[in-house]
């Protein structure tokens, strides 16, 4: 079965790959077969991951799956959430996003640095499928005052777990992706689709 993939992030889709390499499933990047990224126009996380199946499916035909992703902290009201990647303007800027963020919280306390990553994971056997697959994931942690270690990506120098006393900048890929967000979201979905598919 071929399924199609709202997104033109190669990490992603090979990630994605990896995980579905045993279920039979087939995955397709949008960008391979012509399709351009959808405007992210939502209020919500899972709005815009259904935003980007739904016109990744009605372009192609295909079933489609759709991922988004962001940061909230507590003290900001859920900020920077659905603008994690252009909180500083600048789609992408990493370093930009985490000054931002650090000045933000320059007044706020240890109690109150709490944040966590979510991600969400939406497929759609077709344009129109009333009844979506939805998983989600949370990876609960704390903002620091200045960035630690050199790995991983984003936020992910200013993002600190305090069960494994390291910020997610510090730990081997390997086990930030067991515990992550992103992680949690992905097993979820493999399970649903063993169980569904
Ligand atoms: P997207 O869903 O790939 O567009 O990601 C949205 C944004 O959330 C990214 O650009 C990052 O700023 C942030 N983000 C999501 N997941 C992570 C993570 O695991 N580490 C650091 N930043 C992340």
């Amino acid at each position: 079965m071929k399924l199609v993939l709202a997104s033109s992030n190669h990490g992603k889709l090979e990630e994605l790959r990896g995980l579905l390499a045993d279920t039979g499933i087939e995955l397709v990047a949008q960008s391979d077969l012509g399709v351009e990224d959808a405007e992210e126009t939502g209020a919500t996380f899972v709005e815009n991951a259904l935003i980007k199946a739904r016109h990744a499916s009605l372009q192609t035909g295909l079933p489609a799956l759709a991922d988004d992703s962001g940061i909230c902290v507590d003290a900001l009201d859920g900020a920077p959430g659905l603008y994690s990647a252009r909180y500083a303007g600048e789609h992408g800027n990493a370093e930009r996003n985490i000054d931002k963020l650090l000045e933000a919280l320059d007044d706020v306390d240890g109690e109150r640095r709490g944040a966590h990553f979510y991600c969400v994971l939406v497929l759609l056997r077709h344009a129109d499928d009333p009844q979506p697959l939805i998983v989600e994931g949370e990876w609960r942690g704390e903002i620091l005052r200045e960035r630690r270690g050199n790995g991983g990506h984003g936020y992910d120098p200013v993002f600190f777990d305090p069960q494994r006393g390291q910020s997610a900048a510090e730990m081997p890929l390997e086990d930030k992706n067991r515990i992550s967000h992103r992680g949690k979201a992905l097993a979820g979905l493999k399970q649903r689709l063993l169980e569904t598919w």
